[in-house]
């Protein structure tokens, strides 16, 4: 997978997934550009946005195209998590988590487009998750999120396939980013957490965010030019194996 010459946006390229996608595509040649709320290390470019905010994201993404010359990759890939079930989450908690991790990808695609419509080599990756057809129990309102993540990558597929614009997803299992950490340092015992995780994978151990970075970077590069619509999962063999995490 080469990247000379293509430029590319990553949202929630400050950290985990989006950080190893960032230092990926740059390593192959690209040019590219962080989109999120944290400063992205050096040497990104970080357009700083909060993917909530509608107006923040259009400037930040015309900062991002005005740095890198134009676009030809759109990595959606910000999100939060949530815990427990329809019970636990009031309707505050529920619209933040989907005005994250849904309306997010729907601001900084609609802002992306019409870049996009300039490339001969456009194409969206948004960062789902095998929540959102796994069935996982406490994660009513993540799932839902990443349901509706895994909708709208066939829909966008869909509506811009003629234009010669690629939409696609990703779907991770248990990754070992910074998200995982906190949640980790959360456990009593954390070295006893994360190897009780380990054991959990079919593979025997938790997914690298450059294992999941590869993943994007494939949907991202022409290599995969006649695949829209479709989402790659890399999970360890959790979804295909119908293994589920306790
Ligand atoms: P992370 O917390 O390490 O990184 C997330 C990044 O998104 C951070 O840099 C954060 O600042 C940014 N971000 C969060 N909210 C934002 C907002 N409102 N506006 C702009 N930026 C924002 O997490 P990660 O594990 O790398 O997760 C990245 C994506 O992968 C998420 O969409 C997540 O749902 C998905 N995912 C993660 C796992 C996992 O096990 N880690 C599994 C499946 C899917």
């Amino acid at each position: 997978m080469e990247f000379d010459g293509i430029r590319a946006i990553v949202t929630g390229g400050a950290s985990g997934i989006g950080l190893a996608t960032a230092t990926l595509l740059r390593e192959r040649g690209a040019a590219v550009a962080c989109l999120d709320v944290n400063d992205a290390p050096e040497p990104f470019f970080t357009a700083k946005a909060d993917v909530t905010d509608d107006a923040s994201v259009r400037s930040a993404v015309a900062a991002a195209v005005e740095h890198l010359g134009g676009l030809d990759v759109l990595v959606n890939n910000a999100g939060i998590g949530a815990q427990g079930t329809v019970e636990d989450n009031d309707d505050d908690e529920w619209r933040r988590v989907l005005d994250v991790n849904v309306l997010g990808i729907v601001r900084v695609t609609r802002a992306a487009l019409p870049h996009l419509r300039g490339s001969a080599h456009a194409a969206v990756v948004n960062t789902c998750s095998i929540a959102a057809t796994a069935g996982l129990p406490q994660r009513a309102l993540y799932s839902a999120s990443k349901g509706a993540v895994l909708s709208l990558t066939l829909a966008m597929a869909a509506d811009h396939a003629r234009e010669g614009i690629r939409v696609n997803c990703v779907n991770p299992g248990t990754v070992h980013t910074p998200w995982i950490g906190r949640l980790l340092d959360k456990a009593p015992d954390p070295d006893a957490e994360l190897a009780a995780l380990n054991a959990r994978q079919p593979i025997g151990r938790l997914v690298s965010a450059e294992e999941v970075a590869s993943a994007i970077a494939y949907l991202a590069s022409p290599a995969s030019g006649a695949t829209t619509g479709a989402s790659l999962a890399v999970d360890g063999g959790m979804q295909g194996l119908r293994l589920r995490p306790a």
